[in-house]
C-alpha cells in the first residue's frame, strides 16, 4: 500500500517536508509519491491543506 496525490494538489509542498522516508517529490502539475518509498505513515494527509493525498 501507498499514499497517491490527487489532482487537488495545488503544488503548495507541505507535504514533502513532513515524509518521513522523502518519498514525495514535485511532479508535472502536482506533487507526486513513490509508491515503493512511501511507508503510509499518513503524515502527508495530515499536513495537506485540501485532503490531496489519500490511501490507494
Ligand atoms: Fe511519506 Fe507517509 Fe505520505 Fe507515504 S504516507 S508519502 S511515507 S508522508
Ligand atoms: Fe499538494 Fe497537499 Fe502536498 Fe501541498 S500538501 S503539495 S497541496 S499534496
Amino acid at each position: 500500500m501507498a499514499y497517491v496525490i490527487s489532482d487537488a494538489c495545488i503544488c503548495c509542498g507541505a507535504c514533502a517536508g513532513e515524509c518521513p522516508v522523502n518519498a514525495i517529490t514535485e511532479g508535472d502539475g502536482k506533487f507526486v509519491i513513490d509508491a515503493d518509498t512511501c511507508i503510509d505513515c499518513g503524515s502527508c494527509a495530515n499536513a495537506c491543506p485540501v485532503d490531496a493525498p489519500a490511501e490507494a
